[in-house]
């Protein structure tokens, strides 16, 4: 089975839980923009069923997928050239999920890093949703047969295990239906780690706020918490070697270069020898130049929540025209009675 059979497609999704922050800048919206520019359909989606699969405050939920909204067309999504949709409002992903959750086995999803570390020592007490997870995302990817899946490297484990779904239901009902589809993973800064600890990843979710830059912070914010940022006392080095054992130094100069757009062979040519005393204020000039037009454009189309709303519904009924089908074929082809047609 090859998956050269199925058209190119992108999909990506991002969880409308607030505090949209750097690292699904650099790891996400910046490389779902690249896409867009490329000769290929490109979907992305606020995945708010994700995002309930922890606790959710209603009315905060609503202006965080709004904001959401706002991030990715503030980022140079542009809603006529993607198709730009909220999960809920397309129900075939929650549909197809129920069927993956059928072919998906109990033991893949323990493996799961996300799950293990969300839930952390109390999974018992952990929602079901939240293990069941990545059987939604698959769906979230498949019910539009979609090839590529640009993300940061935290969601790998993820991918995985979306092409071992496609994999067994191909196999088990000898179809060629779903494609294998491929993660996307590229770039300086494929995984941000938070500017409090290098050893863990910036997060939505994360306590601290002064642990992320988040796109709403305005610039005195931002200048003050990479100021703050953990360090070691050593000067930067000029090779990339040097930055071996110094996560939160790897980690500045890997912000640096995504941010503009050089390698980190680049940046360190230049900045090699120098104080972080030094470094972090020019880093915090860089990182207000190119956060501020988003943070601004996003409080601007804030205002406009009726517009927001009119394009997630536009970008629901062109989905659909995708997903609708798939979904028909699938429940054919598992052995679903179609119901008499409209
Ligand atoms: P949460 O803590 O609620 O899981 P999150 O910050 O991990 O939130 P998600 O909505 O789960 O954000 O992820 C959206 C996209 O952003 C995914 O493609 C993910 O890989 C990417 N991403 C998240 N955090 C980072 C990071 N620190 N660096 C690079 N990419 C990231
Ligand atoms: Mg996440």
């Amino acid at each position: 089975m090859s998956e050269t059979s199925f058209t190119p497609r992108v999909f990506s999704g991002i969880q409308p839980s607030g505090n949209l922050h750097l690292g699904n800048y650099l790891g996400a919206l910046k490389r779902f923009v690249d896409w867009q520019a490329k000769d290929i359909e490109t979907i992305y989606c606020m995945v708010d069923l994700h995002a309930i699969t922890v606790w959710q405050d209603p009315a905060d939920l609503k202006k965080s997928t709004r904001e959401l909204c706002a991030g990715f067309i503030a980022a140079g999504i542009d809603p006529e050239e993607s198709i730009l949709i909220n999960q809920s409002q397309v129900p075939e992903h929650a549909q197809l999920a129920w069927v993956f959750n059928c072919v998906a086995r109990m033991g893949w999803m323990q493996r799961m890093t996300q799950w293990k570390d969300k839930a952390g020592k109390n999974q018992q007490n952990a929602s079901l949703g939240l293990f069941a997870y990545p059987a939604l995302m698959a769906a979230d990817i498949l019910v539009y047969h979609a090839t590529h899946v640009p993300v940061g490297e935290d969601q790998k484990q993820h991918l995985e295990l979306t092409r071992d779904i496609a994999i067994k239901f191909n196999h088990d009902y000898g179809v060629n239906f779903f494609p294998e589809t491929e993660p996307v993973i590229e770039g300086a800064a494929t995984r941000v780690m938070s500017l409090r600890d290098g050893s863990k990843k910036m997060s939505k979710s994360d306590p601290s706020d002064a642990s992320r830059i988040n796109l709403t912070d305005d610039a005195d914010a931002i200048a003050k918490k990479i100021r703050k940022a953990k360090t070691d006392p050593e000067a930067l080095p000029s090779e990339v070697e040097g930055l071996e054992d110094r996560p939160e130094a790897r980690n500045l100069v890997n912000i640096y270069a995504a941010l503009n757009e050089q390698t980190v062979e680049q940046v360190l040519a230049d900045v090699g020898g120098r104080q972080f005393s030094e470094f972090k204020p020019v880093l915090a000039d860089l990182a207000v130049s190119k956060l501020a037009p988003i943070s601004t454009e996003m409080a601007r189309l804030m205002q406009q929540q009726d517009e927001i709303d009119k394009i997630l519904a536009r970008g629901a009924e062109r989905a659909r025209a995708i997903t609708a089908p798939i979904l028909r074929q699938t429940y054919d082809i598992i052995g679903m009675v179609p119901p008499p047609a409209v």
